[in-house]
């Protein structure tokens, strides 16, 4: 684990204070480019609703180009090689839309990491204020709204690979773009919903419990938008 833990299954990150599943604790996904320039691994990399590079707007890669397999953590006892003997830093970048890469410049200025750089994200994105926290909450709650539609019992489910989650994520937050005078309002509700959830299920939430939340977001984010 790249952050410190705190237990009950958070760490804290980025003056946030993260759940277990916001974060990709198996895999690893890297973003080619910037580990052949600086040569190490950036940790705001294993955030799970981080899917592109915010600096060379490309996919992150989780994948062997050669031998198919997904990397995880253990690669990195093996020098940053996938046991197929593929060096990470040599895997070709794939790039994406602007506006597809707007969710990780959120990310990446939520962990303070833009400062002093240019991005192309207006500072008007309606997600601009958020913490990580409220990010990574935001961003799996409506993830799970978009892909599981029609309160389906056995499809609580999330794309695995970097590829599909990252189409699934950028839909996931251009909803958001359009702006809405009561979103901070309706974040600010959820996150405490969700808290008192939290406290009352603990860390493992059983499906239906989880399922009962998604429902109840998903509701919730309709109102948000007839209004
Ligand atoms: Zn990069
Ligand atoms: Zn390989």
């Amino acid at each position: 684990m790249v952050f410190s833990e705190m237990g009950d299954r958070k760490v804290k990150a980025y003056r946030s204070v993260l759940d277990y599943e916001w974060l990709e604790r198996e895999k690893i996904k890297i973003c080619p480019t910037c580990f052949a320039t600086d040569g190490y691994y950036h940790k705001d990399q294993c955030l799970w609703c981080y899917t592109s590079c915010y600096i060379h707007q490309c996919l992150l890669v989780d994948t062997c180009p050669q031998c198919q397999s997904v990397w995880n953590w253990d690669e990195l006892k093996n020098d940053w090689k996938c046991k197929c003997g593929w060096q990470f830093g040599e895997t070709l970048v794939t790039k994406i839309k602007q506006e597809e890469n707007d969710l990780s410049e959120v990310v990446a200025r939520s962990c303070k990491l833009t400062e002093g750089k240019s991005t192309s994200l207006s500072s008007k994105s309606p997600l601009s204020d958020l913490s990580l926290s409220q990010i990574s909450l935001l961003m799996i709650s409506t993830a799970l709204s978009l892909h599981n539609p029609g309160d389906s019992l056995y499809r609580l489910q999330l794309p695995l690979t970097n590829r599909k989650l990252h189409k699934l994520l950028s839909k996931s937050a251009q909803i958001y773009e359009t702006g809405t005078s009561n979103l901070s309002y309706f974040i600010e509700w959820f996150d405490r919903f969700y808290r008192v959830e939290y406290k009352r299920f603990g860390q493992r939430k059983n499906h239906l419990q989880k399922l009962s939340l998604v429902a109840t977001f998903r509701r919730k984010l309709e109102d948000l938008h007839l209004k």
